[in-house]
């Protein structure tokens, strides 16, 4: 019997066709089936399964399940949810996505870099005013969270002449980069920043992490892109650092609810560029690769990837 590798999700059903189908070319040894078509003998055989945002009680029907491959590289639903829960999570870690995440980060960069909201607001104004040019080397990027995503952008922002810094929870070495770890390390170098990128998972460590008072050690007139999740930022506090100039613009690309609510005050804010969670979108067909050939070695050896720190949280 070929081992059964069911896709649990709460996507819609297309979505989900899309990736059974896929997985199916990928993993012909293996019996891929939507969670839905599995009958009670089918889930107490599975032993992996592929996750997308996964109700709880779905994947907590499958009683010899040790490991699930997560098809999104952010977590923080499925620690909330599935943590306690006694099998291993595997995430996503796909250089394409990486690549596609550093290309969203070059293209906001410049766009707070070459002031394009300011110009856009002249152009409203009908104001025909150049401002001084500043050199990329002389505009400093810290990147909180140098991981897969931060790592890759990182280098792409140094490629193009920026002055990088990164932060991370544990020490690091980057050509090019200079590198901070630690909360202690953390106000000396957003007092020196021009541009912060936000790409730290949500955890209980950085939920909230950008509140009141991490405004107040910010450079006055810095700019912030949120490309990690929206609950790292305390909104009310951002809204208060956008209206006294502490912020002067903010990219924002995810939110504490998606979509992002029409009475948000972020929608009309002039400092405010909104995004609707575009700027790292997972490649179907570059995942599912990889969640295939994940699934293959644990199928012949045995071996499971790297896999979540349940009690860090990423
Ligand atoms: P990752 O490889 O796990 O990297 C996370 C980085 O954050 C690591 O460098 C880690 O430090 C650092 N970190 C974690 N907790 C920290 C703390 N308390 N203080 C300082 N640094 C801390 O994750 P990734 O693949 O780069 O993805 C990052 C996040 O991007 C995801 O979790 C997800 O939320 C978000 N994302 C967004 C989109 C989008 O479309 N907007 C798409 C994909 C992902 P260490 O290196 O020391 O562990």
């Amino acid at each position: 019997m070929r081992p059964l590798i069911p896709f649990v999700h709460q996507s819609t059903s297309s979505e989900a066709e899309q990736w059974c189908a896929t997985l199916r070319e990928m993993l012909p040894q293996c019996d891929v089936r939507l969670f839905e078509q599995l009958s009670e003998e089918d889930k107490a055989r599975v032993e992996v399964a592929v996750v997308a945002n996964p109700a709880p009680a779905d994947v907590a029907q499958l009683s010899h399940l040790q490991w699930v491959h997560s098809v999104w590289a952010g977590v923080e639903g499925m620690m909330a949810s599935l943590a306690d829960m006694p099998f291993e999570i595997v995430r996503l870690t796909d250089p394409h996505l990486a690549q596609t995440m550093s290309e969203a980060v070059l293209a906001w960069v410049l766009y707070l870099h070459r002031e394009m909201p300011q110009y856009r607001q002249q152009q409203s104004a009908g104001q025909w005013q150049p401002r001084p040019y500043t050199d990329a080397c002389d505009r400093h990027i810290v990147i909180l969270g140098l991981g897969v995503l931060g790592h890759k952008s990182a280098l792409r922002l140094v490629d193009n002449g920026f002055r990088v810094s990164g932060w991370s929870r544990s020490e690091k070495q980057l050509d090019k980069v200079c590198c901070y770890s630690g909360e202690q390390a953390l106000p000396e170098l957003l007092d020196d920043a021009d541009i912060i990128v936000n790409l730290l998972p949500l955890t209980a460590a950085t939920e909230s992490l950008m509140d009141e008072m991490f405004f107040q050690q910010v450079k006055a007139g810095a700019a912030l892109i949120n490309f990690g999740r929206g609950a790292s930022i305390v909104d009310a506090d951002l809204l208060q650092a956008l209206d006294r100039g502490q912020i002067s613009h903010a990219v924002l690309d995810v939110f504490t609810q998606e979509p992002l609510p029409l009475d948000s005050a972020f929608w009309q804010h002039p400092g405010v560029t909104v995004l609707p969670h575009i700027s790292g979108p997972t490649s179907v067909s570059t995942a599912s690769r990889i969640v295939a050939d994940n699934i293959s070695l644990y199928l012949l050896e045995g071996v499971i990837p790297p896999t979540v720190d349940k009690s860090l949280g990423y």
